[in-house]
């Protein structure tokens, strides 16, 4: 198949450019800027794959999400850290730490991914001792009476501590105010990704990648307007749908995926109609809701709507039947799967996942990559490759 030429449309490209800007700010200046203009406002940083960025919110500080370097920036430091078999978003994380560039950030949330996150935090405690850190343990039981109940002690626990760092506490009030904000931000988020599925050669997923990582930076209620602008530019565009096969993608749900693989993705012949990259801002699919209790019903809404995620112990089948499912709703007619190396989350439920849609009779492909990934080509033929068999069968 010839390759097409996926370029921005003219209107959204200086929001595409600002978003590029925004990820390419490896020394978090949009984050000192906004401190600057918020004087004693206080931030806090956020790990992958999932934290309550609306306690954070909620006592009035300033979510911010660190998701790794990709490949711009050189590895010094972080590297002494690890051992050489483990994957790459730590080592970039800790060469953040270790070269300033995170301190703007008052203290960091580091949710339980897995053990290379969790090794992180004591490192962070150690490295960093005056700067707040959080473990934020998860639960992995469904149960209300049991995970559910675990949670909302636990994020009672992290809202009181939170309240302290910045001086402002959490209230039923404030919680529910920030849940609306971020409820908003879902939507937005959702209504996003829908259009890409509608149309996505309006949307190509290196601009919709872009646009969703902005929010790691912004205060919230800008992201959505963000969003929101380039939702009406781009359904306004003049580009025009050109027929590739439909993919979803599945496996990069914690260290990112470097942006020219994305576009790499797409200029092989590939639309990629779903993923799970950032999967934070999409992590619940119904409104927290804004009566009651807010911790019960933030703990209740983590145990009954969160993603099939690698991160999260599901019963068997479930995961392979989710993929499915959203294999179905997004018309995709197969499944790249891409995995940092390393990645053990990933790497484990891959073979379950691959075995539950083989028997659905639903074809896949299967390739690694780091964050700071350099070259393609590889790769591009693959995803070609890919994109032809299905093109074809
Ligand atoms: S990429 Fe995988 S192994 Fe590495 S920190 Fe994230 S979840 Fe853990």
């Amino acid at each position: 198949m010839e390759a097409p030429v996926i370029t921005a449309p003219a209107p959204v490209a200086p929001i595409v450019e600002r978003c590029e800007a925004l990820l390419n700010d490896l020394t978090f200046e949009t984050v000192r800027q906004w401190k600057e203009n918020h004087p004693g406002k206080k931030a806090i940083g956020w790990l992958p794959v999932w934290a309550p960025r609306e306690l954070i919110l909620a006592a009035g500080m300033l979510p911010v999400g660190v998701m790794g370097a990709s490949d711009r920036l050189e590895i010094v430091k972080g590297d002494a850290y690890y051992q050489s078999y483990i994957c790459h978003l730590p080592r970039s994380v800790l060469e953040l730490g270790l070269n300033g560039s995170l301190d703007v950030l008052d203290g960091v949330l580091f949710p339980s991914t897995c053990d290379v996150i969790r090794n992180l935090s004591g490192m962070w405690r150690i490295l960093f001792p005056q700067k707040y850190v959080r473990y934020v343990d998860v639960p992995q039981n469904p149960a209300m009476s049991l995970g559910g109940r675990f949670f909302a002690e636990d994020l009672r626990a992290i809202a009181a501590e939170l309240g302290e760092v910045s001086g402002t506490p959490v209230t039923h009030e404030s919680l529910r105010a920030a849940f609306a904000v971020c409820n908003a931000n879902r939507r937005a988020v959702h209504d996003l990704y829908a259009l890409r599925v509608a149309k996505p050669w309006c949307v190509p997923s290196a601009e919709l990648y872009l646009l969703v990582r902005a929010g790691a930076l912004l205060p919230v209620e800008e992201h959505t307007a963000l969003i929101r602008e380039y939702m009406q530019l781009a359904e306004a565009s003049a580009a025009k749908p050109m027929d590739m096969a439909r993919v979803t993608v599945r496996g990069c749900f914690c260290e990112q995926p470097p942006l020219d693989l994305i576009r790499t993705i797409e200029r092989s012949g590939c639309w990629i109609m779903d993923d799970d990259w950032l999967i934070a801002w999409r992590w619940f699919k119904e409104d927290l809701p804004l009566e009651g209790d807010p911790f019960e019903n933030m703990a209740r809404v983590f145990v009954t709507d969160s993603p099939a995620c690698p991160t999260m112990h599901l019963a068997h089948g479930v995961k392979g039947a989710a993929l499915k499912a959203e294999i179905k709703n997004t018309g995709s007619e197969g499944v790249l799967f891409m995995a940092p190396s390393f990645c053990d989350p990933a790497l484990l439920d891959q073979p379950m996942i691959q075995a539950a849609i083989e028997k659905a009779g639903i074809p896949w492909s299967a390739l690694l990559y780091a964050e700071n990934t350099g070259q393609f080509q590889v790769i591009r033929e693959q995803a070609g490759t890919f994109a032809d068999a299905l093109k074809l069968s």
